[in-house]
């Protein structure tokens, strides 16, 4: 530990320190040889687990043929394509052109760039609770000040609502270049849009012509039981924010718009550039993940699975358990016991970890690929610690 502490730089006073050897399916082994579930999935970013056949075998193709050639964008990359046509296939026409970049804050930061050149308008409308990255411009959005206060000024101009306020949707008006929201808030506690909320956000942004920025990094690709989250709540975006599990566990964020929005950055020239985004080689294991998520029918079994959990979890010390498919958090009576779970399941050779902003929330997103039995002997883990709590 020490040696890591020394020439690696922390984020917090007391990482969970495992010392992973190898990872296959849905566990990682440590360097003891001691057996973890993963019930985290990389922060949802391994819908298909670790190291899936097909993703290892994407991944061995590609890295023969070609790696980094060129910065994106001037090269004609047939990796970079597949995935951008694949992603095409499962969004609305108006979302088919594909900026592929590296992480899901470049592509927040992309989305917003976008917004305010096609609109030459600068307010930024965001919700309270939102989480969407940690570079300058997406903690200009985000919605919580505890973390964003240390790191003053960031981009002027961002105005903040309730999520879920129907009354707050009167400060987007003709100066607003776009509004942005998670479809579901991830760091906030899983926080589901009520059923009328985004239609409602959506119509407010048609009369006054700002645009509308989803940001399904964690809600996209299957987990939620369809597609996108957006396909439960009945608005489709003018600009899709996107990452983690599309790279299969590669590192990839990606922004999908009309070919029309997209073009603005063109005029001038190199309105967005990147060196490193469409990476050939992490786009051939993003287009396979797809790919894998479409023929399995990842989304339903997402959808089953939530269902299984429901039913199963039912515990006093368990106040509520909020999300959709596979993105679900327990909501646990107090912050204590969160935080307790987690540590003492770790023990247990069971792999939780936390939300962002709510301390109450254990994170229970496992690949999409989990299997009954598997997720059982986590189930039942969870439930015999907090059994023994009551
Ligand atoms: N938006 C959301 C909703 C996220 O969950 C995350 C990552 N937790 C991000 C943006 C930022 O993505 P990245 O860490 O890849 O920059």
């Amino acid at each position: 530990m020490d040696a890591y502490f020394r020439f690696l730089a922390r984020t917090g006073p007391s990482p969970l320190g495992i010392e992973p050897a190898r990872a296959e399916g849905s566990y990682i082994y440590d360097q003891e040889g001691k057996k973890y579930l993963d019930l985290v999935a990389g922060v949802s970013a391994l819908p298909l687990g670790h190291r899936h056949p097909r993703l290892v075998e994407a991944l061995r193709r590609q890295s023969e043929r070609y790696w980094h050639v060129m910065v994106y964008g001037e090269f004609l990359q047939d990796a970079t394509l597949d995935l951008a046509r694949e992603l095409a296939s499962v969004l609305p026409p108006s979302l088919q052109t594909l900026y592929p970049v590296n992480s899901g804050t470049e592509a927040t930061e992309a989305a917003l760039k976008l917004a305010k050149r096609a609109t030459g308008r600068m307010k930024i409308v965001a919700a309270r609770g939102a989480y969407h990255g940690n570079t300058q411009g997406s903690m200009s959005v985000m919605g919580y000040e505890p973390r964003k206060r240390p790191y003053v000024p960031l981009i002027p101009g961002v105005e903040f609502i309730r999520f879920n306020s129907f009354d707050d949707l009167e400060k987007i008006d003709t100066q607003t270049a776009a509004v942005i929201l998670e479809t579901i808030q991830g760091g906030a506690g899983f926080i589901e849009p009520r059923p009328d909320y985004l239609p409602a956000v959506k119509r407010r942004c048609e009369e006054t012509g700002a645009l509308l920025i989803l940001d399904e990094i964690q809600t996209g690709y299957g987990r939620t039981g369809k597609m996108f989250g957006f396909e439960h709540y009945g608005a489709v975006p003018d600009i899709l924010v996107g990452g983690k599990a599309l790279g299969g566990g590669f590192p990839i964020g990606a922004l999908n718009a009309s070919p029309e929005l997209m073009r603005h950055f063109t005029r001038p020239p190199l309105g967005h550039i990147t060196t490193f985004g469409g990476h050939p080689v992490v786009n051939a294991v993003a287009a396979e993940t797809l790919r894998v998520i479409k023929e399995e029918n990842l989304a339903a079994r997402a959808a089953e699975l939530e269902a299984y959990i429901r039913t199963r979890l039912v515990h006093p010390l368990i106040e509520e358990i909020r999300g959709k498919g596979l993105m679900l958090a327990l909501i646990m009576r107090d912050a204590s016991l969160a935080e307790r779970l987690v540590r003492e399941a770790l023990r247990e050779g069971v792999l939780l970890f936390w939300l962002l902003y709510e301390p109450r929330a254990v994170r229970l997103t496992p690949p999409l690929t989990i299997t009954r039995e598997e997720l059982d002997q986590g189930l039942e883990v969870i439930l015999g610690l907090l059994n023994k709590w009551v």
